[in-house]
């Protein structure tokens, strides 16, 4: 539920957290598509299709700092859903934890692997 009180900040429509640093999901995808290609290429198709989901989510909201497109879900959601992918693959995972520390930091969703 968004109060209209806070209609000058931008929430994330997945998480509902206001987004503080707008980097869109297009712009994350193009960084992790070249630590992929360098990393593990086959999982580039997987990472197009988590894309995919994010891809309606585009309308509105703020504005990506990189690109100056439309956003309105949050760098921790993309990113959150982008590990998903790794979950078979530990070594990914904490690569991945470690490339994009700092997108993640201060998130709560991501647990690092031991
Ligand atoms: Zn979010
Ligand atoms: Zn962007």
């Amino acid at each position: 539920m968004h109060s209209s009180l806070y209609s000058t900040k931008h929430e994330c429509l997945l998480c509902g957290d206001v987004i503080t640093n707008p980097i869109c999901f297009t712009c994350l995808e193009s960084e992790v598509e070249e630590w992929l290609s360098s990393r593990m290429p086959k999982m580039i198709p997987k990472l197009k299709k988590t894309g995919g989901m994010f891809a309606s989510y585009t309308h509105q909201g703020t504005r990506c700092i990189l690109c100056g497109n439309n956003m309105n879900v949050c760098t921790h959601c993309y990113c959150y859903e982008v590990n998903k992918l790794f979950e078979n693959y530990p070594r990914l995972t904490e690569e991945f934890v470690e490339f994009f520390n700092f997108e993640l930091r201060g998130s709560s969703h991501l647990i690092a692997p031991q």
